[in-house]
This record gives C-alpha cells, structure tokens and sequence, in this order.
C-alpha cells in the first residue's frame, strides 16, 4: 500500500508539472508571437583611455543574441598633457633631452602648449630649502616653486615655459633663486628655434624630426598670415628653401572632406538661442568657437552644456569657447550639447578643429590655404609622433 501511494505522489507531482508546463508554453507562445521571449544579461561598459573608447553598458539576449539595449561608444579621452608626459596614462611624448651646460637640460614638448622645458638636477635638500626658478621672455616672467615643479621619469626637475607659435626663435631665460630671492648658479638661455635647429642637425628619432618641421611649417605660416615675418623671414623659411614644405601636397578635398564626420543638425536654433557662427582661434593651442544669439531676457545661464572628450570649454558672453586644443587633437571631434533647463530642448554637434578649418579655404586666400594647410600636417606629424613614442 505504501509502495502504492508513492507511486501516485509521483504520478500527481508529474501530472502537475505537465500542467504547469502547458501554461508555461501557453503563456509562451502568447507572449513570445512567433519570436524569441529574450531573456537579457549585461553587457558591461569599457571605460575609454587616452587613445581607445569606451562604451556605455548594454543588455543582450542569452537565448537569440539579439541587442536589446545597444552600447553607445564613449569617445577616447585624449592625453592629459603634463609637462613632459601624459598625467593619466603616463606616455612620455618629451622630445630628446639636449644639454645646457653644467648638468642642466632642455627640451620641448608639444601638449596643449609648445613648452621649453628647463631640465634641472635638484637634490632632496635643495628642494626641502625652497627657492624658486624663475623664467622671463620679453617682459614675461614666470615663476615656479621647487616643490611645484614636475619631476620627470629619470628624476630631473622641470621649469616650462609655455610659447605661442609667433614666439619660438625669442630667447627664454632662467634662474634658480634660493626663497630669499638670492641668485643660484648661472642662468640659463634656449629658445625653441634653437632646439629645433640642434635636433634636427643631430641623430634624433625620424618621427621627432618630422615633428619639429611640421611645427616649424606651421609656424612659420603663422607668423605669415600675421604678417610679422615674409615668406623669407619667417621661422620656417630654411625648410621652405630646402623644399621641405609639403603644404602643396595637401589637396583641398582631404581637407573638406574631414566634414563628412561632423555630427549633428549644424547650427540650428532651439528655444532662446541660437548660434550663428563658428570662428577658429589659433597660436600654439587651437580653440574653437561658436557664436551665440540669445533672445531677449536669455543667456548662458539658462542652459546646461556638455562637450565629450574632457576639453576645457568656457561660455561667456556670447562666445562658447572649446579651449586649448593641442596638435595632436586637432583632428578630434569634440560633441556639444547645449539644452535649455526650462524645456529641455538642446542641439547637439560634432566639429573638430580641422573640420571647421577646411571651411576656411573657401576664401580662396592663399595664406589661409597655407596656413590651414601646414595645420593639417602639424596634426598628422603629432599622430606620428606619439605613436613612435607610445612603442
Ligand atoms: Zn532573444
Ligand atoms: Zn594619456
């Protein structure tokens, strides 16, 4: 009898499973129309680097595959530009360190600034001691603090001085001072035209080189389309001599068609504003900027901005700037997002330096081409640059 009454227990827990089956299947079928029911698991998000983007988390079905919730890419950083190497991901994209005599150093590096580095060996004590190192140019004098300098990979202690494109053949000066303003050891001179000349009469890297006539290039069209220095005199006159000017190389159309990656409606008008211009700003940092017109009674306040890719921006009167936009960058399109707080409506787009300079030869001006132009190839010497030095 007892043997008897399992085996039913066990026919009735079987029949009840089939029921519930059956109603699993119902409820399947009427759910699932033919398709997969989806059952979705995680897709995790990848956090963006210096150069590799990210993405944002997803869901997946595990059953068909199928996306349910698409992963959206997270542009790369960009670097953090320290004085001699990156601050997030530690790439050191210093140029040769030349010497000054006495065990002092310089180099140069170019981030968000073309900075002349003054490379001094500091002891623990004379750091502890205080002082400062002070740098002048002109009737610009800066100042940096021992304990403030950056220490570089190989321990010397670094001074930079930030120069713009119109100032590399003007002489910087420094000197050690102890914290009461009393003079150490002797001052030091460099100029940025002077290194690049000892570089590029020395055996450096190929991609250095390549770098400092790019910067040159451009900085010599700088100072044309400034009209401070002539085709003969400008900073990059020698090369222009030793046909080393490959400007004309570049055509219009690689230039336009950086364009076709702009994102975006364009400058189109949301509540309260709109924008009705894009201007480039450049010397040794590059800075984009866009025109606002504000309806009455509107301004910055009454709206939130956004910009991808950790760019410093700033919005002040009715200019929106994207700020220093180093060479290697020039290329990176950085996404705006301005909403209006009250009714949330926003326009968002895409423009990278490049892509609204290209616009610029629309004038048909010939040093604007040229400047544009060498512009363009200081951004691909730079792409060069830090892949060599990221190897
Ligand atoms: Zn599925
Ligand atoms: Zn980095």
């Amino acid at each position: 009898m007892k043997a008897m009454a399992g085996v039913l227990k066990t026919l009735v827990i079987i029949l009840i499973l089939l029921i519930v089956g059956a109603l699993a299947a119902a409820a399947f079928q009427i759910y699932q129309n033919g398709e997969c029911f989806h059952i979705a698991k995680k897709l995790e998000a990848v956090e963006p680097t210096c150069t590799e983007p990210g993405l944002t988390e997803g869901e997946a079905c595990i059953i068909c595959g199928s996306i349910l919730k698409e992963q959206e890419e997270i542009p790369a950083l960009g670097h953090e530009f320290g004085a001699e190497s990156c601050l997030r991901c530690g790439l050191d994209y210093s140029m040769s360190a030349l010497s000054l005599g006495s065990g002092a150093e310089y180099s140069l590096t170019i981030g968000e600034y073309i900075g002349l580095n003054f490379r001094l060996s500091l002891t623990d004590a004379d750091v502890a001691a205080g002082g400062y190192v002070s740098m002048r140019y002109d009737n610009r004098t800066e100042r940096v603090n021992l304990a403030d300098a950056e220490v570089a990979a190989d321990g010397k202690y670094i001074f930079s001085f930030d120069v713009t494109v119109l100032q590399l053949t003007g002489d910087v000066t420094a000197q050690r001072y102890t914290s009461a303003g009393q003079a150490v050891g002797t001052a030091y001179t460099a100029s940025v035209k002077g290194y690049c000349d000892e570089v590029l009469s020395g055996n450096g890297l190929d991609a250095e080189k390549a770098m400092i006539r790019a910067l040159l290039n451009y900085a010599g069209f700088c100072q044309i389309y400034n009209g401070t220095e002539t085709a003969e005199t400008a900073v990059n006159a020698g090369l222009y001599a030793a046909g080393e000017n490959p400007v004309d190389d570049v055509t219009d159309e690689t230039l336009t068609a950086l364009q076709s990656s702009e994102t975006g409606t364009g400058l189109t008008s949301m509540t309260g504003m709109q924008l009705s211009a894009m201007i480039l700003g450049f010397d040794s940092t590059a800075r984009l900027k866009f025109i606002a017109e504000f309806a009455e009674g509107y301004d910055w306040d009454d709206y939130e901005i956004t910009v991808s890719g950790g760019i410093e921006y700033e919005a002040s009167g009715d200019i929106l700037t994207l700020k220093n936009i180093a060479a290697i960058n020039l290329d990176r399109y950085y996404t705006v997002t301005i909403r209006n707080k009250a009714d949330g409506t926003e326009l968002t787009f895409g423009r990278s330096v490049l892509s609204v300079a290209s616009r610029y030869l629309a004038l048909e001006d010939e040093k604007i081409d040229d400047l544009i132009k060498s512009m363009y190839l200081y951004n691909v010497a730079a792409h060069e640059y830090f892949a060599a030095k990221g190897e």
